[in-house]
């Protein structure tokens, strides 16, 4: 079969391996000190304090929601443009996620939207920086100090973004990293939670550890073999081999990003020149990370034409993302209905995430543009 351009990518390059390799010949497989290693890493890049690794994306979003004491009967209000992880992992927990709409040009939580469903109940607000920009985080903080509300960012798109000059990983109180493979950096699996809170840190690392107050490393340290299990926790732990990926990718994540926008830009400059296909908009107080590079197609192009003419001419174009209250789960469970999140919805009919990878070369890139542009026009 032929190989179509895939709509994101991993590099893993000699280093990387080399690191992983060395990992796999020392003491320590899990536990050991690649972990904090790679932790200081990401919270030294973001600005953070505190990084606490993680088994996934997934993972970071379920302890970040615990430590914050989210719980039965609770609501969490999240956009509905995003992955369902974001919301499944308040379910976890017992409590109802709350759908919010998006800005129509930017798919990002509108915060005006998020007032409105703040009630007695709410726990926390949780933004995701959908495709790698940061989300109004001025307005968020705002609404959520009014209500003494925790902030949580999903910044799974969005490691080296900026809002204001700040850096995702500080703008919320939590902010959950992913590292599977088509985000910006790999460990395989694996994510991570930034945050200047101690006292929230120490919490979710052990709740990544069954509800153990110490590991075995800090065990052996001490030479004691008793331990205590404080909490229902998880076996949610980031091992060695998966860290000391984590801090070689971590190295080259500056020229990646570097890379990723200076695509995204070249994209925008062809889509200048026509109406059919229109980048989303980036806010003037955003330092936008590219995760996903997303187009809105022109009101009367068939987008699932134009998605089956692309994957014919070798490009595997993709959809971020269904509507996280319109799958048969939520509207089962939560009794979430159509109509529930107009914009997200309309949006859905006509976005396409085109390919955005640092290994894309520019000549690829006008290549897929120039595809992208004759199949709107061949399916208007
Ligand atoms: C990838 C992703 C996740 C989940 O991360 P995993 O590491 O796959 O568990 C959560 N939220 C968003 C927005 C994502 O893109």
């Amino acid at each position: 079969m032929r190989r179509l351009i895939p709509y994101g990518k991993q590099i893993v390059d000699r280093d990387d391996v080399a690191a992983v390799l060395a990992t796999l010949e020392s003491d320590w497989l899990t536990t050991g000190p690649k972990v904090s290693e790679f932790e200081t890493a990401v919270a030294q890049f973001c600005g953070a304090s505190q990084g606490v690794a993680i088994a996934n994306g997934t993972a970071a979003l379920h302890a970040a929601y615990a430590a914050l004491g989210v719980g039965p009967g609770d609501e969490v209000i999240v956009p509905t443009m995003t992955f369902a992880a974001t919301a499944n992992a308040a379910v976890y927990l017992g409590a109802t996620p709350i759908f919010a709409d998006v800005s129509p040009d930017t798919l990002l939580i509108d915060p005006a939207k998020v007032e409105a469903l703040v009630t007695t109940k709410t726990r926390a607000i949780v933004g995701v920086d959908y495709g790698g920009q940061p989300c109004n985080w001025d307005a968020l903080s705002m609404i959520a100090k009014k209500h003494r509300l925790a902030t949580v960012a999903d910044g799974a798109h969005a490691i080296g973004g900026e809002w204001s000059g700040r850096r995702v990983g500080t703008l919320a109180d939590l902010t959950t990293f992913s590292f599977h493979p088509v985000k910006h950096i790999t460990t395989g699996e694996g994510g991570m939670i930034m945050t200047h809170n101690a006292e929230l840190a120490a919490k979710m690392r052990v709740f990544r550890n069954h509800g153990i107050v110490t590991d075995t490393r800090q065990r052996e340290e001490k030479g004691t073999f008793e331990y205590e299990m404080v909490s229902l926790g998880y076996n949610y732990r980031l091992s060695d081999i998966q860290c000391a990926l984590g801090t070689s990718q971590l190295k080259k994540l500056t020229q990646w990003l570097e890379r990723r926008r200076a695509i995204a830009q070249r994209y925008d400059g062809i889509f200048q020149k026509t109406r059919l296909v229109a980048p989303l908009a980036v806010q003037a107080e955003a330092n936008h990370a590219y995760h996903l590079y997303v187009v809105k197609l022109a009101e009367g192009v068939d987008r699932m034409r134009v998605f089956r003419a692309l994957r014919g001419k070798g490009i595997a174009a993709n959809v971020h993302y269904v509507p996280v209250h319109l799958h048969p789960f939520y509207r089962d469970r939560f009794q979430t209905q159509v109509g529930q999140c107009p914009i997200a919805e309309a949006a859905y009919a006509r976005i396409l995430s085109l390919p955005l990878w640092a290994g894309l070369d520019d000549e690829t890139v006008d290549s897929v543009a120039e595809k992208v542009i004759a199949c709107a026009s061949e399916c208007a």
